[in-house]
């Protein structure tokens, strides 16, 4: 099931996307998407309630499809990358990755641009990732038990200031401004992350492309690291770590994170200035 966020006229809704692999309904297009629109919200209620209300996925604007307490992230966690292979070597008397927080703020939806502070940096890479979304609050989660706390999978953006994270050392500024953290378009319940193709596109062109499988610490091993550490909320997000390829983006650019199976996240780059 893919669950969204969405706005429509003022108000804001949770949603199922239907269609879009030929759905057979006579109202729609084979291809055209659809939001069924759910009451209250979709985490942990166990029983997603329909209204009635549906509406053409173009008639809605999507906004990020939860909005966390917290966005987790870990560095270099792919096994091609070179960056990531000398982070891990860093990390290797823990042996897990290096974690880092963004701040619920930098969290933007699908339809929400890239904000470039060009006063502050010079400097703005994308990384394309594969997000979780935490539904249960939890603690120290054994990784064989890692599922029983996933409510579902999105496509991120893991924008990076890279001039700041490199002159700062403490990484929050670099990743932390407003738009920093695309998320979206929804979030997939029904996948199994194992062995997803991930392609990072910008202005068309293909930047990144891996496959979940090649994730140097699997979901669960990931989960059980980070909740070592700190308690997760439902609507909590953990970002994956992006594979090599990462690069910079200039103000008027696309780009494209897509996630086999999930969807693609498409955001433009704007100037604050
Ligand atoms: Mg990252």
């Amino acid at each position: 099931m893919r669950i969204a966020r969405f706005s429509r006229e003022g108000d804001v809704a949770f949603g199922v996307v239907e269609g879009g692999h030929g759905n057979g309904q006579a109202d729609l297009a084979p291809t055209e998407l659809a939001v069924a629109e759910i009451s209250g919200h979709p985490f942990g209620a166990g029983v997603v309630r329909f209204t009635g209300a549906r509406h053409r996925l173009a008639d809605v604007r999507l906004l990020a499809p939860v909005l966390p307490s917290k966005v987790v992230a870990v560095e270099g966690t792919y096994g091609e990358d070179p960056r990531a292979a000398g982070t891990a070597r860093q990390a290797g008397q823990h042996g897990g990755p290096v974690l880092f927080l963004k701040p619920s703020t930098a969290v933007a939806g699908p339809d929400d641009p890239i904000v470039y502070p060009g006063k502050l940096t010079s400097r703005v890479d994308f990384e394309g990732e594969l997000a979780v979304v935490i539904g249960r609050l939890c603690r120290q989660v054994p990784p064989e038990r890692a599922k029983e706390v996933i409510f579902g999978y999105a496509c991120a953006n893991d924008v990076t200031a890279r001039d700041l994270q490199a002159s700062d050392g403490q990484w929050d500024r670099a990743k932390g401004f407003d738009s920093f953290c695309p998320l979206g378009p929804w979030i997939e319940t029904d996948v199994d992350p194992a062995d997803l193709a991930l392609t990072t596109r910008v202005n068309g062109t293909i930047k990144q492309r891996t496959r979940t499988s090649r994730l140097r610490h699997d979901i669960p091993a990931l989960i059980a690291f980070v909740t070592e550490v700190m308690t997760l909320v439902p609507g909590d997000v953990l970002l994956t770590g992006t594979p090599a390829g990462s690069g910079p983006l200039e103000v008027g650019d696309e780009v494209a994170v897509t996630i086999e199976e999930i969807g693609t996240l498409t955001s433009k780059v704007v100037s604050r200035d």
